[in-house]
């Protein structure tokens, strides 16, 4: 690796925020995400939901947050509801306080999942 002629190299941790995809708002920041131990894939699901090779396992296809702000549907008061951008109402993602799968396998209880195809990852 060359060495780098970035002032912020300093920084070994660099902020990672994710932005909606369509209007650029940030929808999250890493210290918002809740990690979860990756399942083991398809073999989890039941067969019918099974999709692919049991063998294979899925990288997370979305990331998992806390319940922020901007998530409507969850001040508002519902169970289950799609996640709106605030922005452009662009859906993100969706959320179930009584939990959901990622499609790695794993629980993620309570679930605000946001699909990582609508959102964009960006250091800081
Ligand atoms: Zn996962
Ligand atoms: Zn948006």
């Amino acid at each position: 690796m060359e060495s780098t002629t970035e002032i912020s190299n300093h920084n070994e941790n660099p902020q990672i925020i994710y932005r909606c995809k369509k209007c650029r708002r940030i929808v999250a920041s890493k210290d918002q995400i809740i990690p979860h131990e990756p399942g083991n894939g398809q073999k989890c699901f039941k067969w019918k939901k099974r999709t692919g090779d049991t063998n294979t396992t899925n990288e997370c296809s979305s990331i998992f947050v806390e319940p922020m702000k901007w998530m409507q549907a969850v001040e508002d008061g519902n169970v289950e509801q799609k996640l709106q951008c605030i922005g452009c109402n662009a859906r993100l993602g969706s959320f179930n306080w009584a939990g959901m799968q990622c499609n790695c396998g794993a629980w993620v209880n309570p679930a605000f999942q946001l699909h990582k195809s609508r959102v964009d990852e960006c250091r800081v």
